[in-house]
This record gives structure tokens, C-alpha cells and sequence, in this order.
């Protein structure tokens, strides 16, 4: 699909960054947006919209907030910057530690990569068992770019369980059910999200899935072969 393209305002302090772009259709009519896609669910279901919007955009950085644990959440396309240019806007690097510095930078993914998740994370979204149905503008939209809609067949990318909508609404001390997943957690492309059950997203790990499935396969053939498996 052509997008529009044309500049959106944005008050965002790392606007110079990354010039935010309508993501409608070249030629559409009425005003111009970056996640038109996500109408239905914004007046349906808000917190699963803004779960999209955060999880595309935004850096998951740590869950709990001090100095050296670095910035909370930051946009994904500030993480391209060099120390130098993130010192400029307050982000000194070299203050957190080694192990959040390569968390922050793996994280990293530029802007169109991240309007691409986005669509692809609202396409997975509508093919959840229980998920509302998507006007049709909306469904024409998100198949025209990310492929054909099957209603109620979307599972878990790690176990491949269903992966039920009715889960968006679950959660445990402020921590959500569905949690984005990374086949390779190191690239944030459509290719490469899905969602996940937070359990299996947190057996996964830093591990790529592949890497994870060798290491359950390790673990069962000794368990098998060993023995303690009652
Ligand atoms: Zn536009
Ligand atoms: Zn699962």
C-alpha cells in the first residue's frame, strides 16, 4: 500500500528525530492520521489500542524507575542515536549499567519499522478467538497490508495455545496476560512480533524462540533419559 506520507505535528521533545507521517491511504479523503487502523479499538477497547501503540513504538526499559536503571520508556527510534547525540537530550548512556544499555539498544528499531509493527500487532489482534469484528474500511486496510484476516485462528507465537482476546482485559499486579513477543527478541520487525502469553514470553527470555525450543527439547530428552519425569 501508498501511505500518504504527510508530516504529522507532534509536540514530542524528540521530534527532530523522526518526522511522524500519516499512515492512510495515498489519496485518502479527511484528515490525516498516523494509526488509522486502530479507530474501532480505540472507542472499544482503549487500553488494547494504546497497548499497541506503546508496544510498537516505545522501549519496554525497566519496571521500576531509579537512575541506573535508565529511562522507563522511551521511543524505540531514539535508541538509534550515539551516546553523544542521547546526551543532548538529557540520556546519559554511560551512567546505566552495561546490561540496560544493551536491553536499550537492542531495543532500537526506526520509525517505519515501528508504524509497520503496529499494523501487523492490530492485524494479529482482529485474528484473536473472541476478538471484535473490524469495520470493513479498517480490515481492508490491514489485509491490503499484512495479508488475508482469519477470524478467531490467532495463537500464541511461543506455546501456540489460543490466544484469546478476553486475555487483554486479564491482569495480574498491573501486568498483562498478552504480552508482544519477539521471535528474535534483537529485531523489532512485523516479520519478527506476535503476541504471546506473558508466561511463555517470560520462558522465552532473551533467547530467539528457536533457541528456546532447542533448550525445552534439551531439557525433556535428558528428563526422558535421566529419569525424574513422574
Ligand atoms: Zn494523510
Ligand atoms: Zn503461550
Amino acid at each position: 500500500m501508498q501511505f500518504c506520507g504527510n508530516p504529522l505535528d507532534t509536540r514530542s521533545k524528540y521530534a527532530a528525530i523522526a518526522q511522524r507521517r500519516c499512515q492512510r491511504e495515498q489519496g485518502h479523503t479527511g484528515p490525516c492520521g498516523e494509526f488509522p487502523y486502530l479507530r474501532d479499538l480505540e472507542s472499544s477497547h482503549p487500553a488494547v489500542a494504546a497497548k499497541i501503540k506503546r508496544d510498537s513504538t516505545m522501549t519496554t526499559g525497566a519496571s521500576w524507575s531509579s537512575k541506573d536503571a535508565g529511562p522507563n520508556r522511551i521511543l524505540r527510534w531514539v535508541m538509534l542515536l550515539s551516546d553523544d547525540e542521547l546526551l543532548a537530550y538529557g540520556i546519559d548512556m554511560m551512567k546505566l549499567k552495561p546490561q540496560v544499555v544493551a536491553k536499550l539498544r537492542d531495543k532500537a528499531a526506526t520509525y517505519d519499522e515501528c508504524m509497520a509493527v503496529a499494523r501487523q500487532l492490530t492485524w494479529a489482534t482482529y485474528q484473536m478467538p473472541n476478538a471484535p469484528t473490524p469495520s470493513s474500511d479498517v480490515r481492508v486496510y490491514l489485509e491490503e497490508c499484512c495479508g488475508p484476516l482469519t477470524l478467531g485462528k490467532a495463537c500464541c507465537s511461543v506455546c501456540r495455545l489460543p490466544l484469546s482476546f478476553d486475555l487483554f482485559a486479564e491482569a495480574r499486579r498491573g501486568k498483562a496476560a498478552i504480552e508482544t513477543s519477539h521471535m528474535d527478541p534483537r529485531k523489532h520487525d512485523p516479520a519478527n512480533v506476535a503476541f504471546a502469553h506473558r508466561e511463555c514470553n517470560i520462558a522465552q527470555g532473551p533467547m530467539t524462540l528457536n533457541q528456546f525450543y532447542d533448550w525445552i527439547q534439551g531439557i525433556l530428552e535428558r528428563a526422558e533419559r535421566i529419569g525424574g519425569r513422574s
